[in-house]
């Protein structure tokens, strides 16, 4: 039945589907690349599938043909509501749309605990790195996992491992919550209109519960401040940490095996964790 629907350049001609910048609309009115992403998320028979902001619905329609049990999509800007209804009308009730801001949905509540939940979208830049954090620090964590389309650079971010020039607070952050991969990018002419930039599709795979660290608000504010100056030595970068928890530099770096004259990009994932677990208590 989904074969029956319009191209997608169609629909989008036919509801004068015009791209928002201010909503970060790029659109891929290429089925090969949504099929590709959906692909990443295989297998989707028995899970439950969140897409986040699905505009016209190309990895909408890429989700249902892979077979997903029931798909769930969000999005912010009702223009793209009729086109999306025409694909749940030939879905055999698959689809569920729901009209609103991803970032304030309570998406493990709306989806339920039927089924596995995997997360897929070609996420909108300016809030992407945003929604992920949300996701990462989502308790308890309602996803089984992510295959997420980011501008090239947040996903190189996500992925990278120290000693590059990308590894940074979002790599630490998310590896220490999933096994993060990048699966392959896309150039800015694959999309209508192109971005000025390129594109990268990342999946994250959580690690078993026992291994996710938990803290990654302290986390978040420990790697911020060494990244924040990444150029100086953590006895310098970390002070203000330090001085915060009541704890000595040299001590607390000390007791972590870590060298005050080292840079933040020299450390592992697991060296920003110690660091962090190793602060006895909030500060009063
Ligand atoms: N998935 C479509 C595709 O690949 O062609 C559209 C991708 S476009 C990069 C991002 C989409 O996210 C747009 O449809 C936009 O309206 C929607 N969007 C932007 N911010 C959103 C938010 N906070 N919540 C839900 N959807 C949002």
């Amino acid at each position: 039945m989904l074969d029956k629907l319009p191209s997608l350049s169609e629909t989008v001609r036919q509801y004068g589907l015009g791209a928002n910048k201010r909503l970060g609309q790029h659109f891929l009115l290429d089925m090969n690349i949504t099929d590709k992403i959906a692909r990443l998320a295989l297998p989707l028979e028995d899970c439950h599938v969140a897409e986040i902001g699905p505009g016209p619905g190309g990895l909408t329609r890429s989700l249902l043909k892979s077979g997903a049990a029931v798909v769930t999509v969000i999005e912010m800007d009702e223009r793209f509501l009729p086109a999306l209804k025409d694909i749940a009308d030939v879905s055999d009730n698959r689809l569920s749309i729901i009209k609103g801001d991803a970032l304030k949905v309570d998406i493990g509540t709306q989806l339920g605990t039927e089924r596995p939940i995997k997360i897929a979208a070609n996420l909108p830049y300016n809030v992407g790195t945003k929604m992920l954090i949300n996701w990462l620090t989502a308790d308890p964590l309602f996803w089984q996992q992510a295959v997420l389309m980011f501008q090239k650079e947040v996903a190189f971010r996500i992925v990278a491992g120290p000693g590059d020039p990308n590894y940074g607070r979002l790599a630490v952050l998310s590896q220490s919550v999933c096994e993060c991969r990048l699966a392959f990018e896309v150039p800015a002419s694959c999309f209508s209109p192109p971005p000025k930039v390129d594109s990268a599709v990342v999946v994250l795979d959580p690690l078993p519960a026992d291994q996710r660290f938990p803290n990654l608000k302290r986390l978040g504010e420990i790697t911020q401040a060494a990244f924040g100056q990444r150029r100086k030595m953590l006895r310098k970068s970390l002070k203000p940490v330090a001085t915060k928890y009541g704890l000595s530099l040299e001590d607390w770096l000390g007791e972590c095996g870590i060298e005050p004259t080292q840079r933040p990009e020299a450390l592992e994932v697991e060296a920003f964790q110690k660091l962090c677990s190793s602060i006895p208590q909030a500060p009063a």
